[in-house]
């Protein structure tokens, strides 16, 4: 038996925590450098933004409708993640976090109503971090998100948890949803699916999975069996190792000075290096890449990539700088406005696993050097901007996203920590007991 507990418009949602004041009103969170809708509340879905829509075609036609607009925010919604999941790791003997407002939870076995045990997740989660989530329960993952599904779009007497064997019709349910709203179904296979008289979920649990697999493969088979109620794919306790990090951005302006674009990619550079770390992982390559914008139309279009290879495999910052920047050297072309940048980490292998080297030339790698490293990251360990860095990085500044709107790092920057006032008279006059109840205004 799984959970599935997922996030309400999840940043919009993590906007509303240190921002009472959002509360009942449309808010949307956008994408870097303010570009397009990534969030909305259920106020904002009401007046129609769509999801994706780039903000500034909509923003005429809002004007007036009191939409807040958020730049997104990934120090606080990292944190907030964090804390949700850590709460929902208290619920459960086991779970799988599926994405940053997602999370599956293994029921198996556990006694008692299981819409109570949802309910009171959902409540806890509430309570705790502020953050409301919408809980779907059922005997398969596939069902689990259906049943979330339902659960968000209010369709459960219960409140914000539902369960698949507590609905009236199960079968009738199914023949309400669309195939390609099918978690797993992929946008292209929608089509196909059609053609084969599978347009809805019903269909596709009542389809034949042979034929499925020999059509499709063994994925859409899976999922025909899913909803069957048979479970196929079991919670992921580890995560796969990633096969390769990639760190790009899109410039907050057009960017033409080499050590501009020297720094962002010496950040990027770093970042990965931070990644690679946090997974137990080492690179065997790195590319460094950039690219002019296709949308301008003065100035020649440019692109360019370089790969260089890391032996041995490193995860050590400073080398993943160096060899990023020497590619930069080899690709860069003055006097043209770069749009982007970004730096991908290949051939990635466990760091433990690394083939070590005799007589290194490399000054650096091995024990000193992972030393170093674990010493970096314990100085930077709070998220948002690190402490220490390479001085590389800090020759530009320029390329940073734009982000007019972003909220404070309300729960990971001691400078940026909300101050809560209590209201004194308001207090006097509860003390006194003149009211039945009286809490203390609270204002942020
Ligand atoms: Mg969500």
């Amino acid at each position: 038996m799984f959970a599935l507990v997922d996030c309400n418009n999840f940043y919009a949602s993590c906007e509303r925590v240190f921002r009472p004041a959002l509360e009942g009103r449309p808010v949307v969170v956008l994408s870097n450098n303010d570009g397009c809708v990534i969030s909305r509340s259920n106020e904002a879905k009401a007046l129609g933004i769509p999801m994706a829509a780039p903000w500034f075609k909509i923003e005429e036609r809002l004007r007036g409708c009191g939409v807040a607009v958020c730049s997104s925010n990934y120090a606080l919604y990292g944190d907030l993640s964090r804390r949700v999941m850590q709460v929902l790791a208290g619920c459960a003997p086991a779970l799988e976090t599926y994405s940053i407002d997602e999370c599956f939870l293994d029921f198996t076995g556990l006694p008692g109503d299981l819409t109570a045990r949802g309910l009171d997740i959902a409540r806890t989660v509430r309570q705790w971090t502020g953050i409301p989530v919408s809980v779907g329960i059922a005997p398969t993952k596939t069902l689990a998100k259906l049943a979330n599904r339902l659960a968000k779009k209010g369709r459960s007497p219960a409140g914000p948890a539902l369960e698949w064997a507590r609905l009236p019709n199960p079968q009738e349910t199914l023949a309400g949803i669309a195939v390609e709203d099918v978690w797993g179904i992929a946008k292209r296979w929608g089509a196909r699916l059609r053609a084969l008289g599978i347009a809805q979920a019903q269909a596709l649990a009542a389809a034949d999975p042979r034929l499925l697999r020999r059509e499709f493969g063994v994925v859409v088979e899976r999922i025909c069996r899913e909803l069957q109620g048979v479970s196929c794919l079991p919670l992921e306790l580890v995560p796969p190792p990633r096969k390769q990090i990639l760190v790009s951005r899109s410039f907050g302006e057009r960017i033409r000075s080499f050590a501009e674009l020297r720094a962002a990619v010496s950040v990027f550079a770093a970042r990965g290096g931070r990644k690679l770390r946090t997974q137990r992982l080492c690179a065997q390559a790195i590319s460094v890449f950039l690219h002019t914008s296709p949308f301008d139309v003065v100035g020649p279009r440019y692109a360019n990539g370089a790969m260089r290879p890391l032996d041995p495999p490193t995860r050590d910052s400073g080398r993943l700088i160096r060899a990023a920047v020497a590619g930069l050297e080899g690709i860069f072309r003055a006097g043209l406005a770069y749009q982007r940048a970004g730096v991908l980490l290949l051939d990635l292998v466990p760091a433990d696993a690394r083939q070590g080297v005799l007589f290194s030339a490399v000054p650096g790698d091995g024990a000193r050097a992972d030393r170093l490293m674990d010493c970096l990251d314990v100085l930077n360990r709070v998220p948002g901007r690190p402490a220490v860095r390479y001085a590389g990085e800090l020759l530009g500044e320029r390329w940073r996203m734009r982000q007019r709107r972003k909220s404070p790092a309300c729960t990971t920057r001691w400078s940026e920590l909300p101050v809560v006032r209590a209201d004194a008279a308001c207090l006097s006059v509860a003390a006194a007991g003149r009211s039945g109840v009286c809490l203390p205004r609270i204002s942020l």
